[in-house]
């Protein structure tokens, strides 16, 4: 076995993300908070997979869950009655939720979701937000100026109803597809009246609305954004967290949308081996549940502000021009700009001094995502380190005021 990591990976790694200075190459284990590395060095992990962990690492329901899940069934080509539990489950959580399709990736759940509008619809083109992300699809992936390799269609700025209504009133589009909380540009909370005008807009111009919730869905609330903001998309996806960690992603929308349109009984084609794995399904259900009766959201969103105030507090003090934004458990910071209400993508953001932050956070003990449209995603188990998140993010913004 050669030990040079990522020897016979393609470029030695499996992902777009870039690995900063002082980031582990490779993580062995982790508890609550803590990630431990292959060198036996722990780091606080501001990240959370992704936004996935809302109880932190290795949490006792998650493993006990997978075991008990092992020891039923791990997998079979027939369902098992977990299938309708869990879809009864996302029904009562999520307004929008009449049916239920599972899949197993985001992605897959946002290509589903594009099939599906433009089958319904008769029109082809989707409409997104400028620096929003679906997923590695052909159709929707990122526009965020590091991708080349596909043409991303058509994007409005996010918050900016006048062009949304302008596009929307061209009555091209099947769907205008967005992440209800923009969070691969930056934490982008929406401006207050912004997805009830965008779904009055959709109504008036019979375009499906689609919440992509593969990142709010169940960290911002166990209803996702659309229960927190009060407003019902005719489609949403959600991945990420449902299953704590575990690979599974659902179509949620409107039963008359749902109905006889998939194939065999219509033409829309959904299918995947993995799409709705059990033992991901049994995770999701015990998952569910505990969000539901023992709620994460006040307590991570209450750490998510103290360390949004310590940033905003210490980038005065120390006179570094920049932004916090937050919304619920998930913030994100830019350099060199007094907000980013339209996203960091539409600002001249300092990419300079992020990256120093990024790489003191991780010399300092704390890792959070590397790419400044990344948000940091809090959750309960980062009461018991605060001093030390708050410390070290002392010691980072130091080093960036001194760059
Ligand atoms: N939608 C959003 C909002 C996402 O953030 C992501 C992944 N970051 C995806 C879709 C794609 O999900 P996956 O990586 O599981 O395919």
């Amino acid at each position: 076995m050669r030990n040079d990591l990522g020897a016979f990976l393609a470029d030695g790694v499996n992902s777009p993300i870039p690995t900063p200075p002082n980031f582990p190459r490779r993580v062995i284990s982790g508890r609550g908070p803590w990630l431990i590395d292959n060198n036996g060095r722990s780091y606080i992990d501001l990240w959370m997979g992704f936004g996935a962990l809302l109880y932190g690492h290795s949490d006792a329901l998650i493993a006990n869950a997978v075991r008990e899940g092992l020891e039923h069934l791990h997998f079979s080509s027939i369902p098992t009655p977990l299938i309708d539990r869990v879809s009864q489950q996302l029904h009562e959580n999520y307004t929008c939720a009449e049916r239920v399709r599972f899949a197993t990736t985001g992605s897959d759940a946002t290509m589903l979701a594009a099939r599906l509008a433009r089958h319904v619809t008769g029109r082809s083109r989707i409409l997104r937000v400028h620096g929003g992300y679906h997923g590695g699809n052909e159709f929707p992936l990122s526009d965020g100026g590091l991708v080349k390799s596909v043409d991303v269609g058509d994007c409005v700025l996010f918050n900016d109803l006048a062009t949304l209504g302008a596009a929307l009133a061209t009555r091209e589009f099947a769907a205008f597809m967005v992440e209800p909380v923009l969070a691969n540009n930056g934490c982008v909370p929406p401006h207050p009246t912004y997805l009830q005008q965008a779904r009055a807009l959709c109504s008036e111009n019979d375009t499906l609305l689609i919440f992509d919730e593969v990142v709010t869905g169940f960290r911002l609330s166990a209803g996702g954004a659309q229960s927190k903001f009060g407003v019902t998309p005719d489609l949403c996806t959600l991945s990420k967290a449902i299953a704590g960690g575990l690979p599974l992603s659902a179509l949620c929308g409107r039963a008359d949308l749902m109905t006889d349109v998939f194939f065999p009984r219509g033409p829309v084609f959904h299918a995947g081996t993995f799409a709705g794995h059990p033992l991901a399904l049994h995770v999701a259900s015990a998952h569910i549940d505990r969000l539901n009766s023992d709620p994460p959201y006040d307590a991570a969103s209450n750490l998510a502000r103290i360390m949004g105030s310590h940033m905003d507090a210490e980038m005065r003090r120390l006179g570094i021009k920049g932004a916090v934004q937050r919304e619920g458990s998930m913030l994100s910071v830019a350099f060199g700009v007094s907000a980013f209400q339209y996203g960091v993508l539409a600002t001249n953001f300092d990419t300079r001094r992020f990256d120093i932050f990024v790489a003191e956070m991780a010399m300092a003990g704390c890792l959070m995502p590397p790419l400044p449209t990344e948000t940091i995603f809090m959750c309960p188990a980062h009461a018991a380190v605060m001093d030390q998140i708050l410390l070290a993010t002392t010691t980072a913004l130091t080093a960036v005021s001194r760059a």
